[in-house]
């Protein structure tokens, strides 16, 4: 399958480029995509509450980020239990998504971001798949300037999201 294959291509990830550009005081990154979506950020769904968009350097294939379409910054204190808990139901609805496109033994989840870039809170996705050494699991998984990131070309980024999109929909 075409987007397997693309897996065993890898670019190797700038983190000084990256560090540069997400500590330059630009426009928050998640508002910009919510205004207007970016090759490089394939949305998956938006509606007036949430917003889901493939990873720009994937360490994994299908790695994807779920952030509130508004700008809120704290993981917990930002959210009334009701918003926090519909979150929480988005992000399980497009983890099953997720998990039956791509192949996943496990399905990481978790947020980090920064107060000095990529303040707007987000949720991270990410699919192990089957048959990964034990010591390349968990975090190192994650780390993508050891490891690079997956080579895609803008073509097959938005056929993995129009196919996350659709198993999404069936997921209703
Ligand atoms: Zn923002």
């Amino acid at each position: 399958m075409r987007l397997l294959d693309v897996e065993e291509q890898r670019i190797p990830f700038d983190l000084d480029a990256y560090i540069a550009e997400v500590t330059s005081g630009r426009e928050c990154f998640v508002c910009r995509i919510v205004r207007e979506p970016e090759p490089e950020h394939p949305v998956i769904f938006q509606d007036g509450q949430h917003i889901a968009f493939l990873n720009r350097y994937p360490p994994l294939l299908g790695y994807t980020l779920v952030a509130p379409v508004g700008h809120k910054e704290r993981v917990v204190e930002d959210f009334d239990l009701a918003s926090y808990l519909a979150l929480q139901s988005f992000i399980h609805r497009l983890g099953c998504a997720i998990s039956k496109v791509v192949p996943t033994e496990r399905l990481y989840l978790l947020s980090l971001g920064s107060q000095q870039g990529n303040s707007h809170v987000h949720w991270h996705l990410a699919p192990l798949p089957p048959g990964v050494p034990f010591e390349q699991q968990q975090f190192a998984a994650l780390v993508t300037e050891r490891q690079g990131f997956i080579d895609q070309s803008v073509v097959q980024r938005e056929e993995l999201a129009l196919r996350i999109r659709v198993a999404f929909d069936e997921m209703q």
